[in-house]
């Protein structure tokens, strides 16, 4: 288990991380969210030991994780991490950057894995391949594989998928996630894409002003978003009568005391997200039709 005790870590005099707490069990997926500067890498960083903490501390199991003031070498051997601008050997192959540091002792063995990895990162036709030929979404596949490759206990993945195009994310999120849980590793992911968390993450962590604004199964921060952060991260909503209410739960009725005005139709493909206005507020539903500019509908929020 990684336990995180009241953590606080800064660079220069502001905290950047300020008394953070939460665990994560073998084999669980703990995914990190917040805006671009919250402190995601950051933190990511602190649990490999790249930094001094101000305060606090991170175990993993019995050992504690520890900086560069107590370690001659950055790291752990049982933590993996892939940061988010990945370091590869661009003159060898794809095949031997993943294989870099497997014993050559045992020839086979070594194969066979680089094998798999390359299955899993869905690379085997670019094996021979020297990586600096790569795009940026192919090199992202080698540094994951790279970092299974030694079979961690725990990996923390810095935007993994972020340079991948959106015709292989979907099968490779499905690899990465359900090899890991096969082999009952832990990870935590630092991401702002909900497609990351939705159906892999066992919990959330959602980071704001240096803090952790709020902690649960990403089910529960959905359907109960205590803030608009939170939702945001979710997909469109409005605030109506101080309540949250995504796009999704305001259905059309024939009569409500919520009147808009039409004002944009997106097509999103399977609906259309309109945008409306509410007495000068902009205002968020979905149809399954488009609907003409100015047109008065009536809505009804059904939560
Ligand atoms: P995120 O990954 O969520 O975008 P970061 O952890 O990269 O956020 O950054 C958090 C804050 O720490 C930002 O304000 C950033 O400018 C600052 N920061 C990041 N790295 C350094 C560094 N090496 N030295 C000083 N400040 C840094
Ligand atoms: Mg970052």
């Amino acid at each position: 288990m990684l336990q995180v005790k009241n953590i606080t870590f800064s660079y220069q005099k502001t905290p950047v991380l300020k008394d953070l707490s939460f665990k994560v069990k073998p084999g669980d997926y703990l995914a990190i969210i917040g805006e671009s500067g919250s402190g995601k890498s950051t933190l990511l960083k602190v649990l490999r030991g790249e930094y001094d903490l101000n305060k606090g501390h991170v175990f993993w199991k019995e050992n504690e994780i520890l900086g560069p003031k107590h370690n001659l070498v950055i790291g752990y051997d049982f933590i993996k991490y892939v940061a988010q601008e990945f370091e590869l050997e661009p003159f060898i192959s794809v095949a031997e950057n993943i294989g870099q540091h497997l014993s050559n002792f045992y020839k086979e063995e070594k194969k066979e894995r680089v094998a798999e990895l390359l299955e899993i990162v869905e690379l085997t036709a670019f094996a021979k391949t020297k990586v600096k030929t790569l795009s940026g979404g192919q090199k992202q596949r080698v540094a994951l594989a790279r970092a299974l490759a030694k079979q961690p206990e725990i990996i923390l993945l810095d935007e993994p998928f972020s340079h991948i195009d959106n015709f292989k994310k979907q099968n490779l999120r499905r690899n990465v996630f359900s090899y890991l849980k096969k082999q009952n590793i832990s990870c935590i992911v630092a991401t702002h894409d909900k497609d990351d968390v939705l159906g892999y993450a066992d919990n959330m962590i959602v980071l704001n002003n240096n803090k952790i604004e709020a902690q649960n199964t990403p089910e529960q921060l959905y359907k109960k978003p205590q803030t608009p952060l939170v939702a945001s991260f979710f997909g469109e909503f409005n605030i109506i009568d101080n309540n949250i209410v995504y796009a999704h739960q305001l259905k059309m009725v024939a009569q409500s005391a919520l009147k808009v005005i039409v004002k944009n139709s997106y097509f999103k493909g399977h609906y259309y997200l309109i945008e409306a206005d509410l007495d000068g507020e902009k205002v968020f539903f979905e149809s399954s039709e488009k609907i003409i500019q100015n047109t008065e509908i009536y809505l009804e929020a059904i939560t």
